[in-house]
């Protein structure tokens, strides 16, 4: 139960955090969501941080969303996909009816995204992910072809652009990870400006446990939180991009 109580904790911990990052920004807390990224947390506990109410969660990886689908059926919930996307996982990934995939990187995998969703004659909302900070080992379209992708993707008639997505610098230089979020913002605003049919620029996807407040300064609307909820992972972040945490 003591691990229970502290998921509701760090809940109401996160959600002063984003209060008081809107507050010095001049912003409605109700413009962030907050999104909770539940891999390698137990159906149980992502349960339980449901009933509390929060309703957004998103996985990394398809397999682990494909074993936790069953158990969350029956808790309202919205399902975004936020990890590295291979093609040959896009019809299970489908299955598990997810709302919007944030991690759009390239011209195939929309493509075959496009394919796949024809066939089933669905729909689905995507950001694009940029990678701000340059790092090899970030998943992520180069910020200066990210606007050719975006006119690309928009081309797909299946798909809907919702916004851009990043995963800020892992630094403890603060400028260096707001200049990522900076990058995005950027983008969001000259992408805005070029009025492209099928094209919504209304969500920033960026900001996590370490460093929502400079997100959210910089514009976020969905920042996306794991380890400041649910505890530190057993597994270390490179399994999931190829990346140690400094
Ligand atoms: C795990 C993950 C997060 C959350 O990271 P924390 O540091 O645990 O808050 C955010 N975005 C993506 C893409 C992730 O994989």
């Amino acid at each position: 139960m003591t691990q229970l109580n502290t998921i509701q904790e760090n809940l109401r911990v996160i959600q002063k955090r984003i209060e008081h990052a809107c507050k010095r920004c001049n912003r409605d807390a109700q413009s962030v969501k907050l999104l909770l990224a539940t891999k390698t947390v137990s159906p149980d506990r992502i349960k339980y941080a449901l009933k509390v109410g929060y309703t957004l969660i998103a996985e990394n990886k398809v397999q682990e969303l494909k074993e936790k689908y069953n158990d969350l059926l029956d808790t309202p919930h919205t399902n975004h996909f936020i990890g590295h996307l291979q093609t040959n996982k896009i019809k299970d990934l489908l299955k598990c009816n997810v709302a919007c995939i944030h991690s759009i990187d390239r011209l195939d995998l929309a493509e075959k995204l496009q394919q796949r969703l024809e066939y089933e004659n669905k729909t689905i909302d995507v950001l694009i992910q940029v990678n701000t900070s340059l790092e090899e080992s970030k998943f992520g379209i180069h910020p200066d072809k990210a606007i050719e992708l975006v006119k690309q993707v928009a081309k797909l008639n299946r798909l809907t652009i919702k916004g851009l997505m990043t995963i800020g610098r892992f630094s403890a230089e603060e400028y260096l990870v707001r200049h990522c979020f900076v990058r995005l913002r950027n983008l969001r605003d000259e992408i805005k400006a070029l009025h492209l049919p099928n094209v919504c620029m209304e969500e920033l996807s960026m900001g996590m446990s370490q460093d929502l407040e400079i997100a959210i300064e910089e514009g976020a609307t969905i920042v996306r939180v794991g380890t400041a909820i649910f505890g530190e992972r057993i597994y270390p972040d490179s399994y999931y991009w190829n990346e140690q945490r400094a």
